[in-house]
């Protein structure tokens, strides 16, 4: 027996946005919307969403400056300006950082505390307020999933947390919103999903349909993630990044994840690594670590990046660090300076996350410093 979750409605395509007023108004009156601190303003979708928003006769108040990696901080302060202007509806707009604040935000609004409580353990015992994510990235499907990263700001660690209640009711996922992110976050987020797609593919939580959504994800985000790099505008390529990044948070949302998710939390919150980008960095060096576990289905995820269905487990490694190269991010860590000593924390921190728990191979602290150090050397 398994089970299979998704948000309440995924709207999918070009101009799926236009779908975010009529959305709103079948969920409440007064809207919290989330946003990230610049990009929405200048390229216009936070003020076209507004417009929506009050066109179907929803109150909009406004939420900016939610900061890559969003902090704990930040969360319990959206939770208490959703209470005090009355709000009875979150909407996350943006890339993971925003979307998993306004998810975070809508289960605070209601429950007691701090999110940190959460992040520490606390059960999370009933549903927060309804909530929309639009996505404007390909890489997090944070509008698909049930989880919110948050930066626990004075102890320096990442939690991923998640609850069955954290499936938004709408999801948004347009690709039009994506053109005009630029190469370096269209690398790094392209580089997230098809972690995901990978990770969630060899997870021990994985199911059938699971296997399903993101065996396809890894063909689409390896056939599409080069031309959505070299060429922003191509709508074919961001069309696929789009799918794919969705269906691999489809699959995750359900399958869970692997190493790499555990590892990138403290790179990210200790050496100021992007998400994404230390996602591509260390996933040729999980995926030779998980070798012995998954060998066929490592198989199956050369024949998906390669076409060729005798592909084997090396050139699914391979297939993936020419990925990194023609996205220009590197792999291994040489060229991160991180000092000898932090060495440790790193691995025994990055095996924190739930997600390490369905790695297919169980990794001890000693395994996990061997990976590091050898990302380090490059
Ligand atoms: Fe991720």
């Amino acid at each position: 027996m398994h089970e299979f979750r998704l948000p309440g409605v995924t709207h999918f395509g070009w101009g799926a946005v236009e779908k975010a007023g009529e959305e709103a108004a079948r969920l409440g009156r007064r809207a919290l919307l989330v946003t990230g601190r610049s990009a929405m303003k200048e390229t216009g979708v936070a003020d076209r969403v507004t417009k929506l928003l009050l066109d179907a006769s929803v109150a909009v108040v406004l939420f900016t400056g939610v900061e890559s990696d969003p902090r704990a901080g930040t969360v319990d302060r959206g939770a208490a300006v959703a209470t005090a202007e009355g709000c009875d509806l979150v909407i996350g707009l943006g890339g993971g950082s925003p979307m998993d604040a306004a998810r975070a935000i809508a289960a605070m609004a209601v429950l007691e505390g701090s999110v940190l409580d959460y992040l520490r353990g606390k059960p999370i015992d009933r549903p927060g307020l309804p909530l929309m994510n639009i996505a404007t990235t390909a890489g997090t499907a944070s509008e698909i999933t049930p989880v919110a990263v948050i930066l626990d700001e004075g102890r320096a660690l990442k939690f991923g947390v998640k609850s069955p209640y954290w499936f938004a009711k709408v999801a948004i996922t347009d690709p039009e919103l994506t053109l005009s992110m630029l190469p370096a976050l269209t690398a790094a987020t392209g580089l997230d999903a098809l972690t995901h797609a990978v990770e969630s593919y060899l997870s021990t939580g994985a199911t059938p349909p699971s296997k399903a959504l993101a065996i396809r994800a890894v063909a689409m985000i390896g056939a599409n993630l080069p031309a959505a790099y070299a060429e922003g505008t191509n709508r074919t390529a961001r069309e696929g990044m789009a799918m794919g990044s969705m269906l691999a948070g489809m699959a995750f949302a359900n399958a869970g994840l692997g190493l790499v998710h555990g590892l990138v939390h403290p790179l990210g919150a200790r050496h100021g690594l992007s998400h994404g980008n230390a996602c591509g960095r260390l996933l040729p060096y999980v995926m030779r670590f998980n070798l012995a576990a998954v060998d066929q289905e490592l198989r199956e995820v050369g024949g998906a990046l390669t076409g060729d269905p005798a592909a084997t487990a090396e050139d699914a490694i391979a297939a993936v660090e020419r990925l990194l190269q023609t996205v220009n991010v590197p792999r291994g860590l040489a060229d991160v300076a991180i000092p000898e000593a932090d060495m440790p924390a790193l691995a025994r921190d990055g095996l924190l996350a739930g997600a390490v728990r369905t790695n297919p191979r169980q990794v001890s602290e000693e395994e996990s410093l061997a990976l590091l150090e050898e990302a380090r050397r490059g």
